[in-house]
């Protein structure tokens, strides 16, 4: 929760004249383990964390989208007269503007309104503001202006259709989802394929998470992603050729080392199968509230997304590396595409002050990167505030 919530209702007094009539959250999120496995068949287990982004919202009279962000300078002030197309000089606001366009291709009401957005979700960092700015926009502005809310699951579909059309940003469903259906104290076991989901408990009691921002551009991310794909691709075909296998995360390591020589896709096959397994340990740690277990396979994850998929990188192999020596930690892990971006921790929450200390120590005399870290908790999906 952010601490200055009261100074954002004033703000939003000051900007449009008049109180909020309402505010809402949405979450960020963190996907805990099944890295780089959502494209190979594998399932994922993300859940919605703490930190996210709040929105301010009062109706207007007149026909006008008035939208601003504490964390954005510039006012964008939409007509909704006119027709809704992603147009670069809106900036940010093109997140909430596409939402507004999908409300009104899906024939739902959206009248005029004063928004004002705040955040404490780092942006392009991998925590997935976009998704949350999305998901939180088509929320609030069903539940101010529609008769009812749609069903959590059609918010998230339809807001990744946002991002992949209005936006161009070709990503999955993993993080609309989350951010639609997260659930308090639990993570959520998704098929991306099928959607097809289960809540996992994850009561961190005397542990917390703790993401670590590298600070570092994931600029390698996009070529390396679609490289990584094919050999995916190519694993998988000369594995069905000889098993009949569909699925790339359901061959066995004895599978891969005997029917594929070629040392480079080898590694990646090895990768999503053994990172398959690890989700489904994972959760069979947390059901039994294994925490030990649960950081030995965050730290076995890293491992293989360092050395068989090579997608990790100076910054994000130091700052996990700062992470496991430091006081208090149980594992840790690069998340997201790699080169650059997040690592996740688990972290005995008595050793918090000391851990944080140390890994910004030893991050900064092995990187030219300042380390950025975020304890967490896991939240709720988007909601309604009881603020006001
Ligand atoms: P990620 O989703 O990993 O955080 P993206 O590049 O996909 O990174 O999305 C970040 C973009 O989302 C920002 O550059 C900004 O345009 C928009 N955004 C996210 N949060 C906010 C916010 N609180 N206020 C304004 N724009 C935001
Ligand atoms: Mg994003």
């Amino acid at each position: 929760m952010l601490n200055d919530i009261s100074s954002t209702i004033d703000l939003f007094q000051q900007l449009y004249s008049e109180s909020a009539r309402a505010i809402y959250f949405a979450p960020g999120r963190v996907n805990l383990i099944g890295e780089h496995i959502d494209y190979n068949g594998g399932k994922v287990l993300p859940a919605a964390i703490s930190l996210g982004i709040y929105a301010l919202i009062s109706p207007r009279q007149d026909r006008k989208l008035v939208l601003n962000s504490l964390n954005v300078p510039g006012t964008v002030e939409f007509n909704l007269e006119n027709e809704i197309v992603y147009d670069k000089k809106n900036l940010w606001a093109n997140y909430p503007l596409g939402v507004a366009a999908a409300l009104r291709q899906a024939n739902l009401p959206l009248e005029g309104a004063n928004i004002l957005f705040q955040s404490n979700l780092p942006h392009g960092s991998g925590l997935s503001s976009s998704a949350a700015i999305e998901v939180l926009t088509w929320f609030m502005l069903q539940s101010e202006f529609g008769s009812s809310v749609d069903e959590r699951e059609k918010i998230a579909l339809q807001c990744q259709k946002v991002e992949n059309e209005f936006i161009g940003v070709h990503c999955g469903i993993m993080d609309q989802f989350a951010i639609a259906m997260g659930k308090k104290d639990s993570a959520i076991l998704l098929d991306t394929s099928t959607l097809e989901h289960e809540y996992i408990p994850l009561e961190l009691n005397n542990y917390c998470l703790v993401i670590l921002n590298t600070n570092k551009k994931r600029t390698l991310a996009d070529s390396k992603y679609n490289e990584r794909r094919e050999q995916c691709e190519i694993a998988l075909s000369l594995l069905s050729k000889k098993t009949g296998i569909q699925n790339l995360c359901e061959a066995t390591v004895s599978q891969i080392e005997k029917y594929i020589s070629e040392p480079v896709i080898r590694k990646r096959a090895l990768h999503a199968s053994t990172e398959n397994q690890r989700v489904l340990d994972t959760c069979a740690a947390l059901r039994s509230h294994d925490f030990i277990a649960f950081g030995n396979l965050l730290n076995e994850s890293h491992r293989s997304l360092k050395e068989n998929y090579e997608v990790s990188g100076h910054e994000l192999d130091s700052i996990v590396d700062a992470a496991v020596k430091s006081p208090g930690c149980l594992g840790a892990r690069m998340i997201g595409a790699g080169f650059g971006g997040c690592g996740l921790s688990l972290v005995e929450k008595q050793y918090l002050d000391d851990f944080s200390r140390n890994v910004k120590k030893l991050y900064a005399e092995s990187t030219e990167y300042k380390a950025g870290l975020y304890p967490c908790t896991i939240s709720d999906g988007v909601h309604k505030s009881t603020l006001v």
